[in-house]
């Protein structure tokens, strides 16, 4: 199966949906065995954007026969009641998951929020715990979005086993785990790995001695075709928005100018339809897990090197 078109777009959505599918099979397996999956998601926020992210991700539950409790909390509302909400979710053992949407308000300690579910139900890996399964290569849950760049490279036969794979960006949630993942002893892994961030003198002179590009730093377009070798994978994390003259008034931008780079990647991911839909794959995918963890019941998860062709 190609999930790739156009020549070289690597098209996430296709990988997403794939993925999807045979995750649709271990949900119905579990619910066979009498453990239907539920995630909890928590919303302590007036941002829009968390808004729709929160129900993108209900409605891939929904689609996928996974139960969602939401809870929401009003923004001005003490932390205490995050944390006791987050509490009764922790003790309820019809909840597999929980996830609370970041950012959280100014007044609630967002590490302290990290660190009060409990890492068995901790779907995003952002607890300290599993960052630090993740970091000693023995992972629980590995974080969504790096993790459906694992995936996506899977999907189009590329193995970083002995590339060269350069990460921009640095962050706790993408450039470090991503990081993570591509320096273990594993499958998927075993990359020679250099990163890039802010303080980076000439990024641009690390990306083109790559062989794989990751672009996460959440500047609009910072990587084009000048920075890359010919025949470079690359794939680009961010989702950025910038003003447009359409109905909306802005568009959604890479942190990849796509044209410029179309041009000389061997591959490369859009935005949106490349790492977007992954990401919301993945944290299916780790809800599974959790699920079957907790019940005891295994179930056949998609993973890397049960994609891969070669390219
Ligand atoms: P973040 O927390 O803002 O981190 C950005 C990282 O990029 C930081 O490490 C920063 O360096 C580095 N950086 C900033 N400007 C740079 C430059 N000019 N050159 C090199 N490095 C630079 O962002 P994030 O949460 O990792 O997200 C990154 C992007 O991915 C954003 O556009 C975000 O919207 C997107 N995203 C997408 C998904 C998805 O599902 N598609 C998921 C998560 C994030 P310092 O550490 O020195 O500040």
């Amino acid at each position: 199966m190609s999930f790739v078109r156009d020549g070289n777009v690597l098209d996430g959505s296709a990988v997403s949906d794939h993925v999807r599918g045979q995750l649709r099979d271990s949900v119905d397996a579990l619910a066979d065995a009498g453990a239907t999956p539920s995630l909890a998601t928590v919303l302590m926020s007036t941002d829009p954007a968390s808004e729709t992210y929160v129900s993108m991700k209900q409605r891939a539950c929904d689609d996928l026969g996974i139960e969602s409790v939401h809870r929401e909390l009003d923004a001005d509302a003490p932390a205490a009641e995050l944390f006791e909400t987050v509490e009764e979710l922790n003790a309820d053992p019809d909840v597999n998951g929980i996830l609370v949407q970041m950012p959280v308000p100014d007044h609630v300690d967002k590490r302290r929020v990290l660190r009060s579910i409990d890492p068995a139900k901790d779907v995003d890996g952002f607890h300290p715990e599993n960052v630090g399964r993740l970091v000693a290569g023995d992972a629980r849950f590995k974080p969504c979005t790096p993790h459906g760049v694992q995936l996506l490279l899977d999907a189009a036969g590329v193995d970083p086993a002995g590339k060269h794979a350069v990460v921009v960006g640095r962050s706790d949630i993408v450039g470090k785990p991503m990081t993570n993942l591509l320096i273990q002893k594993d499958a998927g892994g075993n990359a020679t790995v250099t990163v890039c961030h802010s303080r980076t003198d000439d990024v641009g002179a690390h990306t083109r001695q790559a062989d794989i590009v990751i672009a996460a730093a959440g500047v609009p377009e910072l990587v084009d075709g000048e920075m890359l070798s010919a025949g470079t994978t690359v794939v680009d994390v961010g989702v950025n928005r910038v003003d447009a003259d359409n109905e909306k008034g802005y568009e959604l931008v890479g942190d990849v100018d796509f044209e410029s780079a179309k041009e000389v990647a061997g591959l490369v991911t859009p935005v949106p339809g490349g790492v977007g839909p992954m990401t919301i794959t993945m944290l299916l995918y780790n809800t599974v897990k959790a699920t079957s963890q907790q019940v005891d019941v295994p179930v056949d998860l998609p993973d890397t090197g049960s994609l891969g062709q070669e390219a």
